[in-house]
């Protein structure tokens, strides 16, 4: 956070050194883009084959086969959700959230890619529906879909509050993948990681810079879709901060479960689905 007083006394130049229009750190144009039209043709003949409930302040894990479609629906009322994703034959390569933010920003939407960890960084699924594609950002620098908090925790709830509340969205999909992979819990754990903040409407506030939610605009029947580029275990924690209006790590807020669908467009579709590739680096580091 900005101090309010600096210490230190402006340079001459300042209001010039200010003025300098920002560059985009990463141009996204050598990018390979998704062929949106080409899995929008194939979602047609895809038919559901699995769903998965992720009850109030709980959280599910799903398979979902490379060349499969996974949809995350709202039911009941306004509900965020904190989402992970992991390779489901290496557990280690799981999506990066901070790198995916720096590649396609702060909230994403149709058409965005959800990257994996190093070494791997690749594509692990790509957006393909968003009924929330419509709120854009909003007059407080708000959207939808964020890859800017992390997840709530119960270590930084001990550390504000001095409690220790047991169903943040990192306790939940903990036990979650515990319970999917027949896992100790403290290795799952290990395994969980910052999220996509599925429904959440966050940003920064313009003065002071800090990370604020409001309420969701999600209603019930909103989704958002993805089409797996590999083979998945999706995570899926409802928050318990409901539709995140007011607080989360507690049980205050009015929460709703969570709906989990798998379209699966057919054996030979999903055959004929290129997995992308692992990063080419030769992870040599200067030493070669
Ligand atoms: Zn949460």
């Amino acid at each position: 956070m900005k101090l309010e007083n600096p210490k230190f006394t402006a340079p001459a130049d300042a209001d010039d050194r200010k003025a300098i229009t920002p560059v985009i750190c990463y141009p996204p144009e050598t990018l390979v883009q998704p062929d949106l039209s080409g899995l929008r043709q194939l979602r047609q003949s895809a038919a559901k084959t699995a769903e998965v409930t992720a009850g109030a302040r709980d959280a599910a894990c799903i398979d979902v086969p490379a060349g499969a479609f996974v949809r995350v629906v709202s039911v009941d009322g306004p509900q965020v959700g904190d989402l992970n994703m992991w390779n489901r034959h290496d557990l280690t390569e799981r999506f990066y959230s901070g790198k995916t933010r720096a590649l396609h920003g702060t909230h994403l939407s149709t058409g965005d890619r959800m990257w994996s960890s190093f070494p791997n960084m690749r594509p692990m699924a790509t957006i393909v529906g968003d009924t929330l594609d419509w709120y854009g950002f909003d007059d407080f620098g708000g959207s939808v879909h964020d890859v800017i908090g992390t997840r709530c925790d119960p270590y930084t709830g001990r550390l504000l509050s001095g409690d220790d509340y047991h169903h943040c969205c990192h306790s939940n999909l903990t036990r979650a993948l515990a319970n999917h992979c027949d896992l100790p819990l403290h290795e799952a754990e290990m395994l969980v990681h910052d999220v996509l903040n599925v429904f959440m409407c966050t940003g920064f506030t313009r003065d002071t810079g800090q990370y604020f939610m409001k309420a969701s605009p999600v209603r019930p029947g909103d989704y958002l879709e993805f089409y797996a580029e590999i083979d998945l275990i999706v995570g899926l924690s409802a928050c318990p901060g409901g539709d995140c209006s007011s607080e989360h790590s507690s049980d205050t807020a009015a929460c709703y479960p969570l709906l989990i669908e798998v379209f699966d467009p057919g054996q030979e579709a999903r055959a004929a689905h290129v997995q992308p590739a692992r990063s080419a680096y030769d992870r040599t580091h200067g030493t070669g």
